[in-house]
């Protein structure tokens, strides 16, 4: 089976391309590589394009004649789409358009889609289920719950099928070293807490202390970036053999707040890592964290990394041994 990848030279796409590759299938590459990597993706075919180029993207997929497509290109930054809510929409939801118009065109029936606990917004219950309702907090996850939407009335309208995997918070590198996460700017707590235990960084800024929770800081739900890997390929398996379209969270179950975070990376490095407390941060809420029973139940997925010390050593390896990330 053949799979196009937009947005695999990135960090969720890459992992998920090693698995794809490990597995047997034929992986097409598809990236802009504002954010990607190259060298993330040194097995595989590899198409350097932007979504927003909609006739490069129908001859892409005219040529490479696809079976299914795993679409992971977007801007993801909570606080950067705050402020540009412009491209967040132009990017995510009119390139999204552009790949499914290409699919339509060329007869590819099945998408794999990275969608996002911003869906929710501030939650009314905790843990998440995928049948809570769904008011965004920032233009970031609007546009991920418009495509959702897109995708379900294509569906309709065309007989398309989609597989919607919400994440949580993902973190973690595959366990060969050769990759894992590497952003410019990067903006994520995990890589941030790791550079400053590498000393590349002074300190780390905690984003708020008087949140509604224990300890004063947001608490979220840390999945291993194999596991989500491990999820989408067995959503793609289920969506193509029974012909299925559905939403699945992807979580752990288990919710830690910036602080606990820190301190399991002191631990796991052995090193000082210093905090300053700041203001919130715009857009963020206090608690996320996904009820994963309905992936578990319908298509047997289980977390191979569900210890919070595991991930963040997942992610230790790969930061201690590429200070630079992919250079
Ligand atoms: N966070 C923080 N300091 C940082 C980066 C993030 O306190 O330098 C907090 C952020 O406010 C959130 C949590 O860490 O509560 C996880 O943020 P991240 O950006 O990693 O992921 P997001 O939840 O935005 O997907």
């Amino acid at each position: 089976m053949k799979i196009l990848v937009p947005g695999g030279a990135g960090y969720i796409g890459s992992h998920t391309v090693i698995e794809l590759l490990e597995r047997g299938y034929e992986v097409v590459v598809l990236d802009n590589l504002q954010k990607g990597h190259r060298k993330a993706v040194n097995d595989c075919e590899f198409v350097q394009a932007d979504l927003l180029d909609k006739e490069k993207v129908n001859n892409i997929l005219k040529q490479h004649k696809v079976d299914a497509v795993i679409h992971f290109a977007a801007n993801s930054l909570v606080g950067e789409s705050m402020e540009r809510p412009d491209s967040y929409f132009r990017n995510n939801v009119v390139g999204g358009m552009n790949l499914l118009d290409a699919m339509r065109a060329n007869d590819v029936k099945y998408i794999v889609f990275s969608s996002t606990a911003a869906t929710y917004g501030e939650p009314e219950n905790i843990p998440i289920l995928e049948t809570d309702p769904t008011i965004p907090k920032n233009p970031y996850g609007e546009t991920k719950l418009t495509f959702e939407k897109i995708m379900k009335w294509y569906q309709e309208a065309f007989n398309m099928n989609f597989m919607t995997l919400r994440y949580f918070n993902v973190a973690g590198a595959h366990s060969s070293g050769k990759i894992g996460e590497d952003h410019d700017p990067e903006t994520h707590l995990i890589p941030l807490v790791l550079k400053t235990a590498l000393g590349i960084m002074d300190s780390i800024k905690v984003f708020g202390t008087d949140y509604d929770t224990e300890d004063g800081t947001c608490v979220r739900d840390y999945i291993h970036v194999m596991d989500l890997a491990d999820a989408h390929i067995l959503a793609l398996q289920d969506m193509v053999t029974n012909r299925k379209s559905n939403v699945y969270n992807l979580g752990n179950g288990k919710g830690f707040s910036v602080k606990q975070i820190i301190d399991v990376a002191r631990e796991v490095t052995g090193r000082e890592i210093k905090t300053v407390n700041t203001d919130r941060r715009a857009g963020d809420p206090a608690v996320l964290i996904a009820s994963s029973d309905k992936i578990q139940e319908g298509l047997k997925w289980k977390p191979k990394f569900h210890d919070i010390n595991t991930i963040i050593s997942s992610a230790w390896k790969w930061h201690s041994n590429n200070p630079d990330g992919f250079v």
